[in-house]
């Protein structure tokens, strides 16, 4: 099945081609004469993955799909969340955006263990995060939401050449001691957040779409 995946990021591409597989020709924009950004100015993760499909939609009428992800951390608050891309600044700067995280958890944790001094009750200070990426479908004019999340942990520093975005700073559960960038793209794509939002859609299509 041919279907528009509304992407300019590689390594999304990449990932998605391997997760779903033979049996779907992914296009993108760019195949489609459309070069410029596609806005992303909503609230939250849900909200941009729809402004990206239908923008896709409006100016194509292919049947197309849109993830937003985003990467939750506790002692953030749940930050950067869906100011993921752009934490650093506007130019989505990868190892700009991983240093200005591992400055502000430094902080955070700083901030933490001072008010316990002070013996101020703070919710015990964990690295603990999560990806989540909502993926939103098109299909026929009708719009469909599926979501995966990775949980695991921010490492204390960059390790590893694989994957791409916050890969380097990311220990899943299921690889204690590796970062999402140390393990292979295969045992990545099989845990991951995208892989499983992913998977749910592909089945989805197989039911619904012939
Ligand atoms: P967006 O979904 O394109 O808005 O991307 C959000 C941010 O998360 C960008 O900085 C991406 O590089 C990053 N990101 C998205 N998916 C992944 C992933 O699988 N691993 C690491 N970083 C990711």
């Amino acid at each position: 099945m041919k279907i528009v995946f509304a992407t300019a990021n590689k390594g999304k591409l990449r990932e998605a081609q391997e997760i779903l597989g033979e049996g779907f020709e992914l296009l993108t924009p760019t195949d489609l004469g459309i070069m410029e950004d596609i806005p992303e100015t909503g609230e939250t993760l849900e909200e941009n993955s729809l402004q990206k499909v239908v923008y896709i939609h409006s100016r194509t009428g292919c049947d197309c799909f849109a993830d937003d992800t985003g990467l939750e951390v506790d002692i953030l608050g749940g930050g950067p969340g869906v100011h993921t891309a752009r934490y650093a600044g506007s130019s989505k700067d990868f190892d700009d955006n991983m240093d200005k995280l591992l400055q502000e958890m430094s902080h955070a944790e700083n901030e933490a263990s001072m008010a316990r001094e002070y013996g101020i009750a703070t919710p015990h200070a964990t690295r603990r995060a999560r990806f989540r990426s909502v993926v939103t479908l098109i299909l026929r004019d009708q719009v469909h939401v599926f979501e995966g999340t990775m949980e695991g942990k921010i490492a204390l520093r960059k390790s590893g050449n694989g994957g791409f975005g916050y890969d380097p700073v990311f220990v899943p559960d299921e690889y204690p001691g590796l970062t999402a960038a140390d393990i292979s793209e295969e045992q990545k794509n099989e845990i991951s957040h995208r892989g499983k939002a992913l998977r749910a859609m592909a089945a989805w299509l197989r039911e619904h779409a012939s």
